[in-house]
């Protein structure tokens, strides 16, 4: 059995020596201000055992990578009536594709794309205030993570909701169809801020416990989701975690993942380890383009791929 602490090390080592790395997000500008020379790299077996390369302590914004825990916690609210709302298909498209929304009445294809989150966000707002769901959100990932500093970097949140004229539009074509039930306006207020949560590397590898261990986080022993939800979380970060690259990240990782704009990725070993990677270049999908290549090495070097060696 090859090294754990080795392996992430060296791992790390190779990914900071390499010269490429993709381009920084720049549609939402403050996260332009990345250092595209940052990676890390943190990877929690199921004995609990960390293992660190880099800048895993470094937090970052995890865009896209709160979809699974606001997935999750949608989820435990309505169940499998969240279905209705939303679909499970990958959808082949960017992460902010509107096209496929008006062929398909307004139900977004995934939870993973922007519709099929903002979607899931206004699941959890509903009967609450903005700021009650957005605090849910923030101490369940704190609760996962074991990690009561976890908090949302506001410049980013502002810098989203300054610009993001697309989600805006997304949000409307939803609602016209009936898909939303919230004001516009307070499901993308909570959407922008569980978007700019700021967590480390190993915060975030933390938080994904649960998912590596049939639901049950192994650090507390408390279970957060049943092993069947557990199973299907993944099922649906395989299909659809990595949008229109998901396809590419199953066949060289094997992992089920979820990416992030902020450059960082979950990747989930079931039964084995959960692992949070990031470098803020991004390839042209808007996945974090070292950070895919860096989980291939280490699947590969560890036969971790849920597909086999
Ligand atoms: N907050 C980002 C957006 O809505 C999330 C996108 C992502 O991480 N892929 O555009």
């Amino acid at each position: 059995m090859p090294d754990l602490a080795g392996v992430v090390r060296a791992i790390a080592d190779e990914m900071r020596a390499r010269p490429d790395r993709g381009e920084v997000a720049r549609y939402i500008p403050e996260l332009a201000r990345a250092d595209p020379r940052a990676f890390g790299l943190a990877v929690i077996d199921a004995a609990g055992t960390v293992a660190v390369g880099g800048d895993a302590d470094v937090p970052f914004s995890i865009q896209s990578i709160s979809k699974v825990f606001t997935l999750t916690l949608a989820l435990g609210m309505i169940g499998d009536r969240l279905w209705r709302r939303v679909g499970r298909e990958p959808s082949g498209n960017p992460f902010n594709s509107i096209v496929q929304l008006e062929l398909e009445r307004g139900v977004p294809r995934n939870p993973f794309i922007n519709a099929g989150a903002i979607a899931v966000t206004d699941v959890i707002l509903s009967g609450h205030q903005p700021r009650e769901a957005l605090g849910e959100i923030l101490r369940f990932l704190q609760a996962l993570a074991q990690d009561p500093t976890i908090t949302i970097d506001e410049a980013v949140a502002a810098s989203e909701k300054r610009t993001g004229f697309r989600n805006v539009a997304l949000a409307n074509f939803m609602r016209s169809f009936g898909v939303l039930d919230n004001p516009v306006d307070y499901t993308l207020g909570v959407y922008f801020h569980h978007c700019a949560i700021a967590m480390s590397c190993r915060q975030l590898a933390t938080a994904g416990r649960f998912l590596a261990h049939s639901g049950r986080n192994p650090a507390t022993g408390y279970s957060v989701v049943s092993p069947e939800r557990a199973r299907r979380i993944n099922a649906v970060m395989l299909t659809c975690g990595h949008y229109d690259g998901s396809g590419e990240f199953a066949y060289r990782v094997g992992l089920p993942g979820k990416s992030g704009v902020g450059g960082g990725i979950l990747a989930i070993a079931p039964g084995k380890a959960s692992i949070a990677v990031w470098s803020p270049g991004l390839d042209a999908a808007g996945n974090s383009h070292l950070g895919r290549i860096a989980l291939e090495a280490l699947t590969k070097r560890l036969g971790w791929s849920i597909f086999g060696v």
